[in-house]
Protein backbone atom coordinates (compact mmCIF):
# COMPACT_ATOMS: atom_id res chain seq x y z
CA UNK A 1 0.00 0.00 0.00
CA UNK A 2 1.29 3.36 -0.87
CA UNK A 3 1.40 6.12 1.59
CA UNK A 4 1.13 9.90 1.16
CA UNK A 5 1.13 12.46 4.17
CA UNK A 6 -0.63 15.64 3.65
CA UNK A 7 -0.85 16.65 7.03
CA UNK A 8 1.15 20.37 5.74
CA UNK A 9 -1.53 20.68 3.09
CA UNK A 10 -5.14 22.76 4.18
CA UNK A 11 -6.89 20.85 1.53
CA UNK A 12 -8.73 18.15 1.14
CA UNK A 13 -8.04 16.76 -2.21
CA UNK A 14 -7.05 13.53 -3.63
CA UNK A 15 -4.50 13.48 -6.73
CA UNK A 16 -6.20 11.04 -8.94
CA UNK A 17 -3.49 11.00 -11.90
CA UNK A 18 -1.31 7.88 -12.17
CA UNK A 19 -2.93 6.03 -9.33
CA UNK A 20 -2.78 2.23 -9.83
CA UNK A 21 -5.52 -0.18 -9.81
CA UNK A 22 -5.00 -0.86 -5.99
CA UNK A 23 -4.94 0.42 -2.63
CA UNK A 24 -3.39 3.87 -1.70
CA UNK A 25 -3.50 5.37 2.04
CA UNK A 26 -4.11 9.30 2.46
CA UNK A 27 -4.09 11.33 5.74
CA UNK A 28 -5.85 14.69 6.23
CA UNK A 29 -6.28 17.19 8.73
CA UNK A 30 -9.74 18.98 9.15
CA UNK A 31 -8.95 22.25 12.09
CA UNK A 32 -10.89 25.23 13.00
CA UNK A 33 -10.02 27.14 10.09
CA UNK A 34 -11.87 24.12 7.79
CA UNK A 35 -14.68 23.93 9.99
CA UNK A 36 -15.31 27.75 10.11
CA UNK A 37 -15.25 27.87 5.95
CA UNK A 38 -18.63 26.50 6.12
CA UNK A 39 -21.41 28.67 7.73
CA UNK A 40 -23.96 25.82 7.95
CA UNK A 41 -23.61 23.19 10.39
CA UNK A 42 -23.53 22.29 14.27
CA UNK A 43 -19.35 22.20 14.32
CA UNK A 44 -17.95 25.73 15.20
CA UNK A 45 -14.18 24.00 15.07
CA UNK A 46 -12.32 20.87 15.70
CA UNK A 47 -8.82 19.07 15.24
CA UNK A 48 -9.65 15.83 13.34
CA UNK A 49 -7.40 13.04 11.56
CA UNK A 50 -8.81 11.82 8.50
CA UNK A 51 -7.39 8.46 6.86
CA UNK A 52 -9.11 7.57 3.44
CA UNK A 53 -7.74 4.30 1.63
CA UNK A 54 -8.80 4.31 -1.68
CA UNK A 55 -9.20 1.34 -3.62
CA UNK A 56 -9.18 1.78 -7.43
CA UNK A 57 -11.05 0.01 -9.26
CA UNK A 58 -11.05 0.22 -13.76
CA UNK A 59 -15.16 1.73 -13.34
CA UNK A 60 -14.75 2.88 -9.73
CA UNK A 61 -12.89 3.79 -6.50
CA UNK A 62 -14.18 2.46 -2.96
CA UNK A 63 -13.18 5.56 -0.17
CA UNK A 64 -12.91 4.51 3.54
CA UNK A 65 -13.26 7.05 5.57
CA UNK A 66 -11.64 6.92 9.50
CA UNK A 67 -12.06 9.59 11.15
CA UNK A 68 -11.11 10.44 14.82
CA UNK A 69 -10.46 13.76 17.19
CA UNK A 70 -12.27 16.60 18.45
CA UNK A 71 -14.82 19.35 17.42
CA UNK A 72 -16.09 22.21 18.68
CA UNK A 73 -19.33 22.37 19.59
CA UNK A 74 -21.65 24.95 21.67
CA UNK A 75 -23.00 23.22 24.98
CA UNK A 76 -26.72 22.88 25.04
CA UNK A 77 -26.66 23.50 28.93
CA UNK A 78 -24.76 26.74 29.60
CA UNK A 79 -23.74 27.72 25.43
CA UNK A 80 -20.13 27.82 25.36
CA UNK A 81 -17.89 25.72 23.23
CA UNK A 82 -16.88 22.52 24.36
CA UNK A 83 -14.37 19.72 22.86
CA UNK A 84 -16.43 16.90 22.15
CA UNK A 85 -14.44 13.81 20.84
CA UNK A 86 -15.82 12.20 17.82
CA UNK A 87 -14.84 8.53 15.67
CA UNK A 88 -16.67 7.41 12.48
CA UNK A 89 -16.01 5.20 9.96
CA UNK A 90 -17.75 4.78 7.00
CA UNK A 91 -17.23 4.28 2.75
CA UNK A 92 -18.57 5.44 -0.13
CA UNK A 93 -18.07 4.37 -3.88
CA UNK A 94 -17.24 6.58 -6.15
CA UNK A 95 -18.21 5.72 -9.78
CA UNK A 96 -16.93 7.59 -12.88
CA UNK A 97 -19.81 8.95 -15.30
CA UNK A 98 -20.18 12.06 -17.53
CA UNK A 99 -20.63 14.44 -14.51
CA UNK A 100 -19.34 14.85 -10.85
CA UNK A 101 -22.29 14.74 -8.93
CA UNK A 102 -22.22 14.38 -5.29
CA UNK A 103 -24.96 13.59 -3.12
CA UNK A 104 -23.47 12.73 -0.10
CA UNK A 105 -26.86 11.40 1.23
CA UNK A 106 -26.43 8.41 -0.64
CA UNK A 107 -24.04 5.45 -0.83
CA UNK A 108 -22.54 6.05 -3.95
CA UNK A 109 -21.46 9.44 -6.02
CA UNK A 110 -20.50 10.21 -9.68
CA UNK A 111 -17.15 11.42 -10.45
CA UNK A 112 -16.42 12.65 -14.21
CA UNK A 113 -14.29 9.95 -15.63
CA UNK A 114 -12.21 13.68 -17.11
CA UNK A 115 -11.21 14.22 -13.27
CA UNK A 116 -7.51 14.38 -12.46
CA UNK A 117 -8.36 14.65 -8.58
CA UNK A 118 -11.22 14.84 -6.12
CA UNK A 119 -11.95 17.18 -3.31
CA UNK A 120 -13.31 15.17 -0.22
CA UNK A 121 -14.03 18.12 1.93
CA UNK A 122 -17.78 17.24 2.04
CA UNK A 123 -17.30 14.21 2.94
CA UNK A 124 -15.22 14.93 5.79
CA UNK A 125 -17.50 17.90 6.82
CA UNK A 126 -20.62 15.62 6.53
CA UNK A 127 -18.79 12.44 8.34
CA UNK A 128 -17.97 14.73 11.41
CA UNK A 129 -21.68 15.76 11.61
CA UNK A 130 -22.92 12.42 11.60
CA UNK A 131 -20.49 11.39 14.49
CA UNK A 132 -22.16 13.76 16.68
CA UNK A 133 -23.87 12.95 19.84
CA UNK A 134 -27.57 13.97 20.10
CA UNK A 135 -26.95 15.68 23.25
CA UNK A 136 -24.37 18.38 23.31
CA UNK A 137 -23.04 18.54 26.58
CA UNK A 138 -19.98 19.64 28.60
CA UNK A 139 -18.40 16.43 30.02
CA UNK A 140 -19.21 15.90 33.96
CA UNK A 141 -15.83 15.89 35.97
CA UNK A 142 -14.42 13.17 38.08
CA UNK A 143 -16.97 13.51 40.32
CA UNK A 144 -20.25 13.66 38.43
CA UNK A 145 -20.66 17.14 38.14
CA UNK A 146 -20.68 19.23 35.03
CA UNK A 147 -17.82 21.27 34.11
CA UNK A 148 -20.49 24.17 32.55
CA UNK A 149 -19.33 27.57 33.04
CA UNK A 150 -20.78 28.11 36.34
CA UNK A 151 -21.27 31.97 35.96
CA UNK A 152 -23.57 31.10 33.06
CA UNK A 153 -25.56 27.86 34.65
CA UNK A 154 -26.53 30.25 37.73
CA UNK A 155 -27.69 32.83 35.18
CA UNK A 156 -29.80 30.74 33.45
CA UNK A 157 -31.07 29.17 36.92
CA UNK A 158 -32.08 33.00 38.28
CA UNK A 159 -33.82 33.56 34.82
CA UNK A 160 -35.65 30.39 34.63
CA UNK A 161 -36.66 30.95 38.10
CA UNK A 162 -38.37 34.74 36.58
CA UNK A 163 -39.41 33.06 33.50
CA UNK A 164 -41.87 30.34 35.62
CA UNK A 165 -43.20 33.75 37.33
CA UNK A 166 -44.13 36.11 34.64
CA UNK A 167 -45.16 33.13 31.80
CA UNK A 168 -46.51 34.78 29.21
CA UNK A 169 -42.61 36.03 28.22
CA UNK A 170 -41.25 33.02 25.94
CA UNK A 171 -37.85 34.57 26.18
CA UNK A 172 -35.40 31.12 26.21
CA UNK A 173 -33.55 31.87 29.84
CA UNK A 174 -30.05 30.85 28.63
CA UNK A 175 -30.53 33.45 25.93
CA UNK A 176 -31.77 36.01 28.73
CA UNK A 177 -28.99 34.88 30.84
CA UNK A 178 -26.53 35.31 28.17
CA UNK A 179 -27.31 39.07 27.75
CA UNK A 180 -26.79 39.98 30.86
CA UNK A 181 -24.08 37.94 31.08
CA UNK A 182 -22.72 40.57 27.58
CA UNK A 183 -24.06 43.41 29.07
CA UNK A 184 -22.47 43.08 32.48
CA UNK A 185 -18.63 42.82 30.41
CA UNK A 186 -19.36 46.09 28.91
ZN1 LIG B 1 -21.86 23.61 29.25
Amino acid sequence: MFSIGMDSVNQHIIPLDGLGETEHLFRFRADDAFFQSYDKGEIKGGEVDVKVILTKKKTSMLLNFDLSGTVKLTCDRCLELYDQPIAISDEILVNYGDETNFDTNSDAVTLSRDANEIDISEFIYEYSHFALPIAHYHPDDANGNPTCNAKMMELIDKYKVEETEKTEDAIDPRWEALRELKNNNN
